[in-house]
């Protein structure tokens, strides 16, 4: 009998170390024995010097040693252990990721990277060493006065990438690439999917409000060119002409109407000076450069759903397909 009694004490004491990974302690193993032997409770005070014998041999095996023992002598214990697991932790699968990846981490180096970036770098990077492929690294950097770039933030960016273990296989800044967006810009505007609005800001506002479209909305591909040219060419002041992507006027939701791609920003940037006069907006940029280095998932919060939206506009009409 005590034999017996032994035996169910080594095997739910093995069970407990295999589980929590560390010897378990008395108070545990009494709990299991006498719940799953109500008839031996009149004799716990002859039973604990039998589970302090058992604990101090347990005690001198190792983790692996644990298992080996468990799986000879209860192996059914063990599948309870397995199936009694959480459920799997990690990366949730991408939907069609199986030839490979291209992701992208992409913040505005206006100040250190936080514990959000490392967050963005490591599930970014993790899905491309699972699904093979490319990460990159993009600076979303075009706006030089709301969100002004600081030139240390980009090394420190590239700097946490490796610490993380995310070393890049690509870095770009976009603020190095602008011509790339006024091509496509121009491209745009003549397939009627854009054009230069003159407006106020409040005017606009007013009439976007209202679902109306503004005058500047009819103009004629030719004559958003040129106006698009002289916004180029420095003939309108700051805040007198912006370049707008043609959604839907009458959306149900205002902030997807007729959207700012590129505004004109006199102040210079800190990593190329005045070579620009001409800047996109966040959505414009981030937008057509998933499209350029051919990312093919992005993962985003729920507080940028409405990006997603009016990019979906500039995607269709250029004839793109949405990562
Ligand atoms: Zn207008």
């Amino acid at each position: 009998m005590t034999e017996e009694i032994r035996e169910l004490i080594e095997k739910f004491a093995l069970q407990n170390a295999v589980k929590y990974r560390s010897a378990p302690n008395h108070g545990a193993v009494m709990g299991k024995l006498m719940g799953e032997r109500p008839d031996l409770r009149p004799r716990a005070r002859e039973i604990a010097p039998l589970i302090a014998s058992v604990l101090r041999d347990i005690e001198q095996m190792s983790p692996e040693q644990w298992e080996a023992r468990l799986r000879e002598i209860a192996p059914e214990l063990i599948e309870e252990i397995g199936a009694r697991k959480e459920p799997a932790k990690g990366l949730q699968p991408l939907e069609g990721a199986e030839g490979g990846v291209v992701m992208r981490f992409a913040p505005n180096p206006n100040g250190p990277p936080t514990l959000g970036s490392a967050r963005g770098i490591i599930i970014n990077s993790e899905y491309v060493k699972m699904y093979g492929g490319k990460f990159i690294l993009r600076f979303d950097d075009t706006d030089p006065v709301n969100k002004r770039p600081m030139l240390e933030a980009y090394d420190w960016y590239i700097e946490d990438c490796r610490w993380l273990g995310a070393e890049p296989h690509e870095i770009v800044a976009a603020s190095q690439r602008v011509e790339k967006y006024y091509e496509v810009a121009e491209e745009l505007i003549r397939r009627g999917g854009a054009y230069v609005c003159l407006c106020e800001q409040s005017a606009f506002k007013a009439l976007k409000d209202a679902a109306r479209a503004c005058p500047h909305r009819d103009h004629t591909v030719d004559e958003n060119l040129d106006l698009w040219r002289r916004m180029l060419d420095g003939s309108f002041k700051e805040g007198e002409a912006v370049l707008r992507v043609k959604t839907d006027i009458k959306h149900k939701d205002p902030a997807i109407r007729d959207w700012a791609g590129f505004r004109i920003v006199t102040k210079s940037h800190p990593l190329v000076g005045d070579r620009y006069r001409v800047w996109p907006l966040l959505d414009f940029e981030s937008a057509v450069e998933d499209h350029l280095l051919g990312v093919t998932h992005i993962l985003r919060g729920k507080d940028l759903i409405d990006s997603e939206r009016r990019q979906r506009y500039l995607y269709d009409h250029m004839g793109w397909v949405y990562p």
